[in-house]
């Protein structure tokens, strides 16, 4: 399983918890649904951000090591940690 499956698991499981805990604190402790939505919509958001933050740089898919100063070919930048030919996405940050 490469990097990028396991950081799209972690998000789906983000997602997952954060429906599951709305709809504890509404059925369960009786607090009105619309701040619990609201308030969870954004905690959701802002841990997701947190947890991508990484793809904004160019970062092999395979293994999640930069490859911003990677030699690029013809099909992309080959990481220097496993190998693995990636289409680089994002750009360096200063
Ligand atoms: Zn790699």
């Amino acid at each position: 399983m490469t990097w990028f499956h396991r950081l799209r698991l972690r998000v789906l499981a983000i997602v997952l918890a954060g429906g599951l805990a709305v709809f504890a604190m509404i059925s369960w402790l009786a607090l009105p649904a619309l701040p619990v939505i609201g308030v969870a919509v954004i905690t959701v958001a802002a841990v997701v951000n947190t947890v991508t933050h990484r793809l904004a740089s160019p970062v092999c898919w395979q293994c999640g090591e930069d490859i911003g100063e990677a030699p690029k070919g013809v099909h992309g930048a080959m990481c220097r940690g496993c190998g693995a030919v990636n289409q680089q996405v994002g750009t360096k940050r200063a």
